[in-house]
């Protein structure tokens, strides 16, 4: 099957191969050509380039003949017909029409498998109450987990991937899933496997992750130990055995788990060969940061409060730092340094941080917005951020998050807007017109 996207405005978010992530001022940047093409074939982005004046365009769609008498150009081993853009040698052809093509976003923290809502908390929210006192009344995470406990396999499956589609048309190209609403041994694994059955169903890029330390279960109130135990010794074999989790991770931070858990629960996932993220310093300096780091975490979540000492322990290490505006906005916590991170040089990702709790949402593009409004990056450093280092920070920039040739054809064309700065500027107005997912309209 081979594509041709023709009539681009901007091809915008361009990398060579072999870039996994972009830090420091290496985010100031985004690659862009004008007047361009993309061809596609089997899903994988194969070829792409400017287009000569009358092809790209359509308003200025000057006949080749009249720059030297050629009627056609070859553009990715197929010929495209000056005047018509038609060709022969693609199975489709897509008219851009002068917007511009850039990766579909990769949102490397959620939590989109769940039962219901907690639109009732959202009243205790408004109320006054914080996310730590809804949370001491037992509601919060413990509140989700009771509801997904009475929630099939089958209906929460359902369920979830209603967020799935709305995720991917709002030109979501790969998520990250996490566990955690299970918090025993038969519930966390149902989550994960819910998570395997849309890794195989939808065509968006799924990665899962085990979040069992995400709140102690109801029935080891008191006995945080024994829960961590349990974590330790029966749900990670029991996930591992099954291949559920590419990832684990830990809530670390004031009233969930310590340092010292964290570090336990860690080294038994490296008996398995299973690779940390870590939720750290969303509420409390908890740790969390340095913890991940010495275990070789992928990426460190939240960060709404960190130091000095976080930068530090970040400098020169893998781990990607990630924050995620969502959260900030919706709890009316700060937001994360991202512009201090990336002035000491190091990367920054924003992930939505969907869930029913916290961050009602998975709109990337609003993510977007909010690292240009609230944190102060530049468009192009939220772009960057959103797109090739979420990638890195879920394990596959390797294949997504810049037009790279080789890479999964996952994009979004944008209506015809002024300027890349439009996107997150005028965040509410619909600019996405298509989003293409393994070289297929979605
Ligand atoms: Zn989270």
């Amino acid at each position: 099957m081979k594509t041709v996207i023709y009539n681009i405005g901007t091809l915008a978010g361009i990398l060579p191969e072999g870039v996994t992530k972009l830090e420091g001022s290496e985010m100031n940047h985004v690659e862009c050509i004008e007047d361009a093409y993309v061809v596609i074939e089997d899903g994988v982005i194969k070829e792409f380039g400017h287009c000569p004046a009358g092809l790209g365009v359509q308003n200025r769609a000057t006949p080749l003949a009249a720059e030297g008498g050629a009627r056609s150009y070859a553009v990715g081993g197929v010929v495209l017909d000056s005047q018509t853009c038609r060709t022969d040698g693609a199975d489709e052809y897509i008219d851009a029409k002068g917007g511009i093509v850039m990766p579909a976003f990769c949102d490397s923290h959620t939590h989109i498998v769940y039962a219901g809502c907690r639109d009732g908390e959202f009243r205790d929210k408004i109320a006054g109450l914080s996310y730590e006192e809804i949370a001491a009344r037992g509601g919060g995470i413990l509140n989700s987990a009771d509801l997904l406990h009475e929630t099939s396999e089958d209906e929460l499956y359902e369920q979830a991937m209603v967020r799935v589609h709305e995720i991917m048309a709002m030109g979501t190209g790969a998520v990250e899933i996490k566990s955690g609403y299970g918090l025993t041994v038969e519930d966390e694994l149902k989550m994960l496997r819910v998570i395997k059955r849309i890794k195989e169903t939808a065509p968006i890029t799924v990665r899962a992750n085990f979040l069992g330390a995400h709140a102690v279960g109801r029935a080891y109130r008191g006995r945080q130990s024994e829960y961590v135990d349990l974590v330790c010794n029966e749900m990670l074999p029991a996930v591992a055995a099954e291949g559920l989790a590419d990832f684990v991770d830990v809530f670390c931070d004031a009233g969930f788990f310590t340092v010292e858990e964290t570090d336990m629960i860690l080294s038994k996932a490296a008996e398995y060969g299973i690779t940390p993220k870590i939720h750290a310093n969303e509420l409390e300096v908890s740790g969390g940061v340095q913890v991940g780091v010495r275990h070789g975490a992928l990426s460190v979540d939240h960060l709404e409060k960190t130091t000095d000492a976080e930068i530090e322990a970040l400098r020169g290490s893998r781990t990607m730092p990630t924050m995620l505006p969502g959260c900030s906005f919706f709890l009316g916590i700060p937001y994360g340094n991202a512009k201090g991170y990336i002035e000491a040089g190091l990367p920054v990702a924003l992930a939505s941080d969907y869930n029913p709790g916290s961050s009602p949402s998975g709109n990337m593009r609003f993510v977007m917005a909010l690292g240009c409004i609230r944190m102060r990056l530049t468009p192009e450093q939220s772009f960057n951020a959103c797109t090739i280092n979420t990638a890195y920070a879920m394990g596959v920039s390797d294949i997504l998050g810049s037009i790279t040739v080789g890479k999964k054809a996952n994009l979004i064309i944008t209506k015809k807007v002024p300027s890349l700065a439009f996107i997150p500027y005028s965040h509410q107005t619909p600019v996405i017109e298509k989003v293409i997912l393994n070289g297929i309209a979605i």
